[in-house]
């Protein structure tokens, strides 16, 4: 404990610059660290980079850049703490009220309160359903969003955040992503018809659904679909070679994945308002997150650090088990190429959002995956445990939640069940847990009605897409291509 201590006393000072004039308290509770600021109201959020070598930087900066010119990650160098009181009164709000109340206080002045509230009032315009399994169980559903996606609340909320900004600054952007089925889409819908944003989305040409696929093609205006001959991770790699290329600088390229920072920060929302709809403080809740590049996993991380009293995160992960791996035994490998799981959207062989998740717990990883500095790995295991779920598996918990429950789960919220549940047999706790639905069933048509033998009713917004026409350009995962193809569509 006392080694542990000190350790992240030395996290603590290595976050915060000489000349940072306001006092901080770091309190260690729960093994961990949550910073409170004395004065939240006079201090604006800075991020630094994961792999430190990069300038502090404003919220509004790592938003519109993305990546940190030393190609790390952006991550909050401050949060709020969130104190019981004022947790338990938003108990009651909804949704859209305790998304702009949290992130008000973390966001402060980077935008005026006004602006805030009608940005999330518009993009949580949908409901966040709790659904009860058991006494001890619940299946938070983040599948009621316009693509049916949890990536739907990241990418609103960041769309309309980059809206704000570049309207004020009448500048203009083009938004370069890679998807492995689910962010693509999530992208594309929430910046369509924006005026000062282009977005160009690449994917893996057999590694996406038919729907995944209808739903990034069938935009078209300022919407551009890109289909990569080659696997996620490859789509990846050309995307974050593009932003590291200086010949391309002058394009304005920005990247919408779970790398950016917009994303992460109303990722963590969602575990604020399972917490209050499910418990009182400080009863503890457990946690499980079906993952594949740890932005989710992050946003929860996140919410446990600025108060929420989560008592374990359970990164539930399919065959790419990279991540459970590194905890049990320290060393870190990257999965090359990704094995292809049912659970489509989390085929990734190496988690980018794994730098930041280091970072936290006090170790540097550089954006190859070397470890440069271990972080601290009992903290690490303390607070997060992972398991590798196989598609055999998956298959059985599908099956079993419709046959047992009439509960209908779709590949990826299954991996997440089946975590939870092997979390549950190793240690006979049983805290009340909360484990999401990270898609629409209706997204994964095939897998779910092979195995459970019914065929999920698509929702409203799904309806429409399907009967729209396809429009997308195809490449090799050849860079040079790639650039020239940026250079001709974008100069
Ligand atoms: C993207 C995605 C995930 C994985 O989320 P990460 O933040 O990348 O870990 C899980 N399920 C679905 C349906 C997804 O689209």
């Amino acid at each position: 404990m006392e080694k542990l201590i000190n350790e992240l006393r030395l996290v603590v000072q290595k976050r915060h610059s000489r000349n940072y004039i306001y006092k901080q308290v770091a309190c260690i509770w729960n093994f961990q660290i949550i910073i409170r600021e004395i004065k939240p109201n006079l201090i604006n959020m800075r991020l630094y980079s994961t792999n430190l070598q990069a300038e502090e930087v404003s919220f509004e900066t790592a938003l519109i850049a993305g990546l940190a010119p030393d190609k790390g990650l952006y991550m909050p160098k401050t949060l709020p703490g969130f104190s019981e009181e004022e947790l338990l009164s938003l108990k009651d709000e909804p949704y859209p009220e305790i998304a702009f109340q949290i992130l008000k206080k973390i966001l402060k002045d980077e935008i005026d309160e006004e602006s805030l509230k009608e940005i999330t009032y518009d993009a949580y315009n949908y409901d966040v359903p709790l659904e009860k399994v058991d006494d001890i169980t619940y299946i938070m559903r983040l599948d009621r969003g316009p693509t049916a996606s949890f990536k739907d609340f990241a990418a609103r909320m960041m769309a309309r955040l980059m809206q704000y900004y570049l309207k004020k600054e009448e500048r203009q952007l083009t938004i370069l992503t890679a998807t492995s089925g689910d962010t693509g889409s999530a992208v594309a819908h929430a910046f369509y018809g924006l005026d000062n944003i282009r977005v160009i989305v690449l994917f893996p040409q057999d590694e996406v659904s038919d729907r995944q696929r209808k739903q990034m093609t069938t935009l078209g205006e300022n919407i551009t679909a890109l289909s990569i001959d080659g696997k996620f991770d490859d789509c990846q790699a050309m995307v974050k070679q593009a932003f590291a290329d200086e010949e391309l600088s002058h394009l304005n390229l920005s990247s919408a994945n779970s790398i950016n920072i917009g994303r992460l920060v109303p990722q963590s929302i969602y575990y604020f308002y399972a917490y209050l709809k499910l418990r009182d403080y400080p009863e503890e809740l457990i946690v499980s997150i079906p993952s594949g590049n740890f932005g989710n996993m992050m946003g929860c991380v996140l919410a446990k650090t600025m108060g929420v009293p989560i008592k374990k995160i359970l990164a539930s992960v399919n065959e790419n088990d990279e991540v459970p791996t590194f905890l049990d035994c320290g060393k870190y490998a990257k999965i090359v190429p990704s094995k292809n799981c049912l659970s489509n959207a989390m085929n990734v062989g190496h988690p980018s959002n794994l730098s930041r998740l280091i970072a936290i717990y006090g170790g540097e990883m550089d954006e190859k995956g070397n470890v440069n500095r271990m972080p601290d790995m009992e903290g690490l295991r303390q607070d997060i445990s992972s398991t590798s779920v196989t598609d055999k598996e998956t298959k059985a918990i599908m099956k079993e939640f419709f046959d047992d429950y009439n509960i209908l789960i779709e590949p990826h919220g299954a991996v997440g069940i089946k975590g939870l549940r092997d979390y549950r047999e190793l240690t006979k706790d049983n805290t009340l847990a909360v484990t999401l639905e990270t898609a629409h069933p209706a997204k994964f048509p095939e897998e779910v009605s092979s195995v459970v033998g019914v065929d999920p009713e698509l929702p409203e917004s799904l309806q429409k897409i399907e009967s729209g026409e396809e429009h997308m350009e195809s490449l090799t995962t050849d860079y040079a291509s790639f650039k020239e193809y940026l250079k001709m569509k974008l100069e």
